[in-house]
């Protein structure tokens, strides 16, 4: 079977008297009632055994267009007829709809139902990215409350670092210029080295490319027919496959490789005690309260500097942690760290503007990290 197209001619059946007409009949063959709206053309129920439209004149007809329905009797005539056969009307328009019935009346909603229709998963994913949005929006939305502070809690440390004579251990090569006292404490593993220690052969195997295996496609052909609305009938014949299809043919091949083989190996060095004047941590002192009142350094405490041997020193670093609870929103609470210079207004009792974001927490326009938050 080729390709290409042919016409195939209908039937239609009488409304009057059953009669079985050919599609090239616009009246009925046994009774004269002429075709209109209630008579169908129907497709011959096998069109493989239908006979191709070789007269000029049917083909002629099957190519010329669709019928149009008379207006006035409702009988169906040729597309190249240029008047009713049954009335002599001319082919015309049916009148425009009523005024005061706006045919755009709810035109965009039935415009947005049929988009919906035609393209269900598009508009679910569209719904569904509508709901994450406003999710998104409603975790996000800001909210402000006016907080008492319901307990604080304060800790100030002095760490202090020492210049003095410390013991230390360490490698002989390494030693600092200013190291005395050195004493050998023997040799030590220092590192481990990565030495080459020969080749071992390992099997493999690898696909090569040998060969390619085909097979003949068959040729399929089908036909399918589409109404010309005027008795007959357009089959096309589509055909594919034909001709040889190959893959490439894929064979296992055993190889060999060399792959190094390493081995670690210790390096020894003298391992010393030695002692040094250097800097290093010697104690903390930590002050701590519950009120904003009593915040103080642990000054007494740390004694820096005082009542040291020959040649020590000392210095000190400080570090604070100031933690706030405020209560909001009648029953909520929440534990926040303030900065050092914000601390004294957090006084007990006294209100604030709380502000929560997300995860963001902002207390008098400022943001605080949570308690159990910090890095
Ligand atoms: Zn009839
Ligand atoms: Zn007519």
């Amino acid at each position: 079977m080729p390709e290409g197209t042919r016409q195939i001619e209908m039937t239609w059946r009488c409304s009057s008297c059953s009669h079985r007409n050919l599609g090239r009949h616009a009246v009925c063959e046994q009774c004269g009632n002429a075709k209109d709206g209630s008579e169908q053309y129907e497709m011959p129920g096998d069109t493989a055994a239908a006979a191709t439209i070789d007269d000029p004149e049917l083909q002629q007809i099957a190519a010329g267009g669709a019928n149009w329905r008379c207006f006035y009797c409702g009988s169906d005539q040729r597309r190249r007829d240029n008047s009713c056969a049954q009335c002599g009307a001319a082919p015309q328009a049916p009148p425009a709809p009523r005024a005061g019935q706006s045919p755009d009346r709810g035109g965009w909603l039935q415009r947005a139902r049929a988009w919906v229709r035609r393209h269900p998963i598009l508009a679910g994913a569209a719904a569904l990215l509508v709901v994450i949005v406003l999710i998104y929006l409603w975790i996000n939305r800001t909210r402000t409350f006016d907080a008492e502070v319901l307990a604080v809690n304060w800790e100030q440390k002095i760490l202090v670092d020492r210049y003095q004579i410390w013991e230390r251990d360490g490698w002989r090569q390494e030693l600092a210029a200013s190291a005395f006292e050195v004493r050998s404490l023997g040799q030590a593993i220092h590192h481990y080295e990565q030495v080459l220690d020969g080749y071992d052969t390992q099997h493999y195997t690898e696909k090569v490319a040998c060969g390619e295996d085909c097979q003949d496609v068959p040729e399929r052909c089908s036909e399918s027919c589409s109404a010309n609305n005027n008795g007959f009938a357009t089959c096309r014949t589509t055909c594919s496959g034909g001709g040889r299809s190959c893959t490439t043919r894929y064979c296992s091949e055993a190889r060999t490789r060399q792959v190094p083989r390493y081995r670690q190996e210790p390096r020894y060095a003298e391992s010393v005690r030695y002692r040094i004047w250097d800097w290093g941590y010697h104690r903390t002192a930590v002050a701590s309260g519950s009120s904003t009142a009593d915040l103080r350094w642990p000054v007494e405490q740390a004694r820096v500097g005082l009542a040291l041997p020959d040649g020590e020193q000392e210095r000190e670093r400080r570090e604070g942690r100031y933690s706030v609870t405020l209560g909001y929103d009648d029953a909520e609470r929440v534990e926040v760290l303030v900065a050092p210079d914000a601390f004294e207004r957090y006084a007990l009792g006294s209100r604030h503007e709380l502000t929560l974001q997300g995860s963001t927490i902002s207390a008098d326009g400022v943001p605080v990290s949570r308690v159990g938050d910090e890095p």
